[in-house]
């Protein structure tokens, strides 16, 4: 079993929601949401607040997989 950081529940929208508070988009039905705070998100605008792993050579942020351009030389 892993232990890893939960993940929120991510969920197809059934119904308008409003407007999600991180992308100031709309929430439409079929968009994929999740809850943030006790408020309803797109969860790709979740994924983009995320803080990215920093590569220690370049500084730059890295994939979510931690992978870097500047090390495929
Ligand atoms: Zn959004
Ligand atoms: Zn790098």
């Amino acid at each position: 079993m892993s232990t890893s950081a939960p993940a929120p529940v991510a969920f197809t929208a059934s119904h308008w929601h409003g407007t999600c508070p991180l992308g100031f988009d709309t929430i439409r039905p079929g968009d994929v949401v999740q809850y943030d705070d006790g408020a309803l998100v797109h969860r790709a605008c979740w994924q983009r607040e995320q803080p990215r792993p920093v590569c220690p050579k370049c500084f730059m942020q890295t994939a979510l997989n931690g992978a870097c351009g500047c090390e495929d030389q």
